[in-house]
């Protein structure tokens, strides 16, 4: 990858720059998703926010144009979330569709479902969630019971989701549920478009240990959809599942490092307390800055590697774990950062300015470490893919399944 923009890349920053500084007052701004809970109060301007940058030409940029996105490159998209990121722009509130759901759609949708969701689906004219996780099967995802069964009218659903980000916020969402009770587990399973205002379809918010609710249960109770929101063949779920799975993790391990926490404004809070600071504890938290530091550099050259070979033509595949895993490293590293500043402190911090989100930090980094693919399950894929290792033998006993299986 070449670090330096183009001519043409300039001119799209340059261009990018001035629509922020010219919207500013109209644009909602944040320190990161993980940081700021998309309370109801706070949903509606981020929406806002992502329709001025969708119509700006800012979201959805490397998007098929027939389905309203740019027809841009990978490039381009990169340049104008540097640029979101200087402004300190809220990240899209839709970013559970723009990161899994609308890919799932587009690689596997009829004509007339591209038709109707993409569009608004960029613009958060409909929020999108993922039902994948159940109660017991989270990292073995095709160890999923939701039923799917097939009558005159359509397919009735029943069973139980969980941990579904925005689901209290979504119109829609991707359903995969077991439609073959009968076949290998990862052999009966069928993804579906769920229009989450259908009877049967409760949502129930869980609050998690930052006093967030940002993600919640799903119970489907005879929820009835018709064949044609069905995405890809029936009982080829898994197939259309992987799509999600790697649009995620790609989309989560692409960024370079900021995965919904913003290091760099706590780096420069932990900076500008320094001259407060004991001689001791002066000392950890310049060690503990230099480790944030140093593992944002390797998420943001990871990412860089993966942009490039997605630039390329290569799908998203071992590169996007890595993504994540580095993208991790920096929440742990910055949460680590938090303690070395303020001790057992960081843990409860309300009272300076601004300490707050460093207690936020301490409770959101663990969640981070599980979403969109546990730590230990992104390093198997790596070990198995990338250094030839034997499979994991949580997978290999009772009954060996090929790597391209794992979550
Ligand atoms: C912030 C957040 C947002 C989420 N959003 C969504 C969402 O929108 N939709 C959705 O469907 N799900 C969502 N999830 C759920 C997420 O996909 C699961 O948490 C994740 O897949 C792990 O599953 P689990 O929680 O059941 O943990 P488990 O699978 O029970 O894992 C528990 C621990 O065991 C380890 N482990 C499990 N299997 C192995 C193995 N074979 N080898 C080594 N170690 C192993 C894991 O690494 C982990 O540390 C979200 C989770 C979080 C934290």
């Amino acid at each position: 990858m070449d670090f330096d923009d183009t001519p043409d890349q300039a001119r799209l920053r340059d261009a990018v720059r001035q629509f922020l500084v010219d919207h500013d007052s109209e644009l909602a701004h944040g320190d990161g998703a993980y940081l700021e809970e998309p309370g109801t109060d706070r949903v509606e301007g981020l929406r806002r926010t992502q329709a001025i940058l969708f119509d700006a030409g800012l979201i959805g940029l490397t998007w098929p144009k027939d389905y309203g996105g740019g027809g841009g490159t990978n490039a381009q998209q990169a340049v104008v979330n540097e640029e979101l990121h200087r402004a300190r722009v809220a990240g899209p509130i839709g970013h559970v569709g723009l990161g899994m759901c609308g890919p799932t759609v587009l690689g596997h949708g009829s004509e007339d479902q591209k038709q109707r969701y993409i569009r608004r689906l960029l613009r958060a004219d409909d929020l999108w969630c993922q039902l994948f996780s159940e109660p017991g099967s989270g990292s073995d995802l095709a160890a999923l019971r939701t039923k799917a069964v097939r009558h005159d009218d359509g397919w009735h659903i029943q069973g139980q989701k969980v941990w579904t980000t925005l689901a209290q916020h979504s119109r829609y969402g991707i359903l995969l549920a077991r439609t073959n009770p009968e076949a290998q587990k990862h052999r009966g399973l069928t993804m579906f478009v769920v229009d989450m205002e259908s009877p049967g379809v409760t949502v129930r918010p869980l609050r998690q240990m930052n006093g967030h609710q940002s993600f919640n249960e799903v119970f489907l109770d005879d929820v009835v959809i018709d064949d044609s929101e069905r995405l890809g063949d029936v009982d080829d779920g898994w197939r259309v599942a992987l799509t999600t799975l790697m649009s995620e993790r790609m989309a989560v391990g692409g960024g370079g490092g900021e995965l919904g926490v913003r290091s760099d404004a706590l780096v420069a809070h932990a900076a500008s307390r320094l001259p407060q600071l004991s001689d001791d504890r002066r000392r950890l938290t310049i060690e503990a800055l230099g480790r944030v530091l140093v593992e944002s550099l390797a998420a943001r050259y990871t990412g860089y590697r993966l942009q490039t070979s997605v630039e390329r033509g290569g799908r998203p595949g071992p590169e996007a774990s890595a993504g994540k895993l580095t993208a991790v490293r920096v929440a742990h590293a910055t949460a680590d950062l938090g303690q070395r500043l303020l001790g057992d402190e960081a843990v409860l911090a309300r009272s300076v300015e601004g300490d707050w989100r460093w207690a936020t930090s301490q409770a959101s980094t663990p969640g981070i470490a599980l979403a969109g693919g546990a730590d230990e399950i992104l390093r198997n894929i790596l070990g198995e893919r990338v250094l030839g290792l034997p499979p994991d033998s949580a997978r290999v006993a009772p009954r060996p399944t090929p790597p391209s299986e794992s979550r």
